[in-house]
């Protein structure tokens, strides 16, 4: 039989391996920026263009690299960093693999310029998909610069696959920042289509976390320190109450590498035990430092999944750790050892203060008439749509909305149940474990989802302001001023346009912005947080998903204001909810494709009788 196996050629090799090590524009800045760190850079530059899909460059001012290793350095594992397997368990570098620039090289076109402290010219090499296309001397200063153009040109399959240029250049973000946060001391600058994103000089960790996150991070840290002879912990966490619904700002760094540990991110949400309210995310910049022999970090290709040996015990150090700091800066309650958790209040209804069930019998109520604008501040939930009884009619063709039996009784049909049948009608409804409102109709009742209704009502009256331009907007008394940083007002700046539609009134500078009007659906308190989910939401680009700005922008809002689980609602709320609902174009599903309520017929009940 003939022999069938052949070694694979290395430009072969190294596209399969760029296919581990670059999955994105974002993984070759990685690559680059660790590169520069480990050949000791003083100061980094990072450039990109068009998501880093035209353009990524890094140059630092570090050792260079003599002729032989800037060639060399494009050979598969090839490395100056390590030179046996022992060094594996010493590893004091972010990179030992030696792929990454030969990985690169294969799958782009770079041009690196390098020169070392004793070389009086340096060298300036081309490669193309692992071809190198010229090598010159070159007059360059000390240090290296690399460009990497036209990433994936010869793979249409990942240059296709790739997102937008705004979602490109979030992870490219994400990734700058994991590198800069950890290297305080190393001064970093980045721009983007020519324009300066960050700025950062040599600083220390708290500073740096205070210039990538924006100032208004700084009163919320609360700093970590402990060391013990297998760990030593240092940094901050944020303070609860600034705890957010995204897991934005969460890091871990073993040894000055980013990594990813679900298990000690554990650790570190168990320490904040009941200082959270539901679906709220602890912040945390923790370096942890452990013997470089007790880590491996070699376990995938690009290194941010690593594995500790005794991680058991790292969990419960980092978690009496991350407990102690918040005892000690009294943010947490005084710990209390004997204390029977099965007697605390749920956290969610600690700060409500006590909530008096009402019984309200208003014998002349109309369910035609407005609500009373007198209660909006008493009730969570107001009236949006005038006209919402009229059009009750709307959802009848739809699918879920058909088994309501209907009947006409002259020319004032009804699907709701009333108590009088005279010119009094009383609609009937109640509330269900504070979850939905239930309403009485002719064929039987409907249970309504409060939460998911009120989405839907929210999401049509903030999409009809966004495009219609006609909201109304509140003047504040005293203008708010908020910190964002740099990206986050760009971003606002984006999308400004929709914002001042549905009522915001915004002067955007550079990191600061000044909000002078606000939507009359809102209140002032709750801006800061509708603006951090519109940023969240908007960074995790909404071109990709085909959404159109404004329809992101009114998902945005309704997630975050309408009622929730847990409100109370008074009888006129429930009504004005119900007639809100049936008065949208589609009041079967929220936004977010899932059913709001549903039909029980009085057949259905009779069933169970039998
Ligand atoms: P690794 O970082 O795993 O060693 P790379 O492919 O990233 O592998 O780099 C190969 C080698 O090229 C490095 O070991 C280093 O000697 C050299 N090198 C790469 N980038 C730089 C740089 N910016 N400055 C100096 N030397 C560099
Ligand atoms: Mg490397």
């Amino acid at each position: 039989m003939v022999d069938v196996i052949k070694l694979l050629p290395d430009h072969v090799a190294n596209q399969i391996a760029a296919g581990e090590v670059v999955q994105r524009p974002a993984s070759v800045v990685k690559e680059l920026l660790e590169n520069a760190i480990d050949a000791g850079a003083s100061v980094i530059k990072l450039i990109v263009k068009d998501g880093g899909k035209a353009l990524i460059q890094v140059v630092d001012d570090g050792v260079g690299m003599s002729e032989t290793d800037a060639r060399l350095s494009f050979e598969r594992h090839a490395t100056s960093k390590i030179s046996s397997a022992e060094d594996l368990f010493n590893l004091k570098t972010k990179g030992f693999r030696g792929e990454a620039l030969a990985s690169i090289a294969a799958i782009a076109h770079v041009d690196l310029q390098t020169r070392n402290a004793t070389a009086e010219v340096g060298t300036q090499i081309k490669i193309e998909g692992s071809t190198v296309v010229s090598q010159e001397i070159a007059v360059t200063p000390k240090g290296t610069s690399i460009s990497v153009k036209n990433l994936f040109f010869n793979i249409p399959a990942r240059r296709n696959f790739l997102k937008s240029n705004q979602v490109e250049l979030r992870h490219i973000t994400d990734e700058f920042q994991r590198v800069a946060l950890v290297h305080p001391s190393v001064a970093f600058r980045y721009y983007n289509n020519g324009s300066e994103l960050f700025n950062l000089p040599s600083e220390s960790f708290r500073q740096r976390i205070v210039h990538v996150f924006g100032s208004r991070i700084n009163e919320r840290l609360v700093p970590v320190e402990e060391e013990t002879d297998i760990i030593k912990i240092s940094g901050f966490i944020s303070k609860p109450e600034f705890a957010k619904k995204s897991r934005g700002e969460q890091f871990f760094f073993a040894n000055g590498r980013f990594i990813k540990s679900p298990y000690l991110h554990h650790a570190i949400v168990a320490a904040f035990d009941g200082l959270l309210k539901t679906d709220f995310h602890p912040g945390y910049f923790l370096n942890l430092e452990v013997n470089p022999a007790s880590i491996d970090i070699n376990i995938h290709p690009t290194k941010t999944e690593v594995k500790f040996d005794d991680e058991n015990t790292l969990y419960a150090i980092l978690r009496s750790t991350v407990k102690h700091s918040l005892g000690q800066f009294s943010v947490a309650p005084v710990l209390d050892f004997e204390h029977d958790r099965n007697l605390d209040t749920p956290y969610a209804y600690q700060n409500r203060g006590v909530v008096l069930p009402q019984v309200t019998v208003d014998n002349t109520f109309n369910p035609f008439a407005e609500v009373k604008t007198s209660n909006k501040r008493e009730t969570p939930y107001t009236k949006q749509n005038v006209e919402g009884w009229e059009n009750l009619y709307a959802g009848i063709n739809s699918k879920d909305f058909s088994s309501v039996e209907f009947e006409s009784e002259g020319n004032a049909p009804q699907i709701f149940e009333s108590k009088d049948e005279g010119s009094q009608k009383q609609q009937i409804t109640f509330q269900l474990k504070r979850k939905y409102v239930v309403a009485t109709i002719k064929s039987g009742m409907v249970v309504i989802d409060q939460t998911r209704a009120h989405q839907r009502v929210l999401y049509e009256k903030f999409l009809q302001d966004i495009t219609v331009k006609e909201a109304v907007s509140q003047q504040l008394l005293f203008p708010m001023e908020l910190n964002f940083t740099k990206e986050e007002t760009r971003l606002l700046l984006s999308i400004r346009e929709s914002l001042s539609s549905l009522g915001f009134v915004l002067e955007i500078h550079d990191e600061q912005i000044k909000v002078t009007g606000i939507p009359s659906t809102m209140t002032e308190s709750g801006i800061g947080m509708v603006l951090e989910e519109l940023l969240k939401d908007f960074s995790e680009g909404y071109e990709t998903e085909g959404f159109s700005q404004a329809e992101l922008m009114a998902k945005t809002l309704c997630k975050s204001l309408a009622i929730r689980t847990g409100q109370l609602l008074e009888q006129d709320s429930q009504i004005a909810l119900v007639n809100d609902l049936f008065g949208c174009k589609e009041p079967n599903l929220n936004p977010f494709q899932k059913m709001t309520f549903i039909t029980l017929s009085s057949d259905d009940i009779d069933k169970k009788f039998n």
